[in-house]
């Protein structure tokens, strides 16, 4: 595996690479890799000639007063995983790298951004456009693969390669969770014991929401009052926003159906952890 925090370096593997006529896949994280990310990397292998996988903890996607620094870096840990996933190309930059002295432009998506986390996270998304439209331009690849765990992140990118004119395909992946439903997250590790056994209640949220549905149950409100009773069991819970939206637009929906996406946020223990489902 080449590792670099080059962008010239990368640009120049990339291009002796396409010229052997390989695909080239690619997996953007930011490190502290578990099973969610190594799904996306298998896939990835199996699809592609080459696989490159970025870990940069982009600081321009974290609020002030948000977790940019503590985000864990266990960089050593992540290395060995991608080696065994057997990754052809690792992209480790620097800030300066990516953000050099000067730099002054920035992607924003304005319309499905600016609902769900977005509400809550106001430049989160103008982060991530900004941070995935350079490594798209720094890696070119054919296929990038990202977590349903992000719907919406995936989403605004779905849109933002299409109105950008960028020559990759997005594919995304199945949600990775624990035992008890909760989703991976870099993030859970920051649960104490008892809040992470709390998490849980999440996942059981979004199915009996599920349930309800399935028995024929179409008011949003109803739903979502049955969601935040089950969260209720979580002492220390503090609710961002649970929402029943249409999962192509993100908006409010005032009767459940067609493709619907219920998803929630929510402070457990004062870590804030986000999970979905798709009906
Ligand atoms: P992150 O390192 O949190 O920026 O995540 C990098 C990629 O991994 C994103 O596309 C996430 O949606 C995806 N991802 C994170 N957690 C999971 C999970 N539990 N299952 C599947 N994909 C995930």
């Amino acid at each position: 595996m080449i590792i670099t925090g080059r962008v010239s370096k990368v640009k120049k593997i990339i291009r002796e690479v396409v010229h052997k006529g390989k695909s080239v896949g690619f997996v953007p994280t930011m490190g502290a890799l578990h099973r969610g990310h190594l799904s996306l990397v298998r896939k990835a292998r199996k699809d592609c000639g080459f696989v490159a996988v970025s870990i940069f903890v982009n600081p321009v996607q974290f609020g002030a007063g948000e977790d940019f620094k503590r985000y864990p870096r266990p960089f050593k840990k992540d290395k060995l995983m991608l080696e065994e996933e057997k990754v052809d190309l690792l992209f480790y930059p620097s800030s300066a790298e990516m953000y050099p002295k000067g730099y002054s432009t920035y992607v924003d998506e304005i319309y499905l951004s600016k609902v769900l986390c977005g509400g809550f996270r106001p430049d989160h998304f103008k982060g991530v456009c900004t941070v995935v439209t350079k490594l798209l331009n720094i890696i070119s690849p054919d296929t990038a693969y990202f977590g349903q765990k992000d719907y919406q992140q995936a989403l605004v990118l779905k849109r933002l390669v299409v109105d950008l004119n960028f020559p990759v395909k997005i594919e995304v992946l199945p949600i990775v969770r624990e035992n008890d439903g909760l989703a991976l997250s870099s993030r859970n590790a920051y649960l104490g014991f008892s809040d992470r056994k709390d998490a849980g209640y999440l996942y059981a949220a979004l199915q009996s929401a599920k349930s309800l549905i399935d028995r024929g149950q179409r008011d949003p409100r109803k739903v979502i009052k049955a969601m935040r009773e089950k969260i209720s069991a979580i002492k220390t819970a503090k609710i961002d926003y649970i929402k029943i939206v249409n999962a192509r637009n993100l908006r409010d929906l005032k009767k459940i159906e067609g493709k619907v996406l219920i998803a929630l946020a929510v402070f457990v223990g004062g870590v804030r952890l986000i999970d979905n489902i798709i009906l």
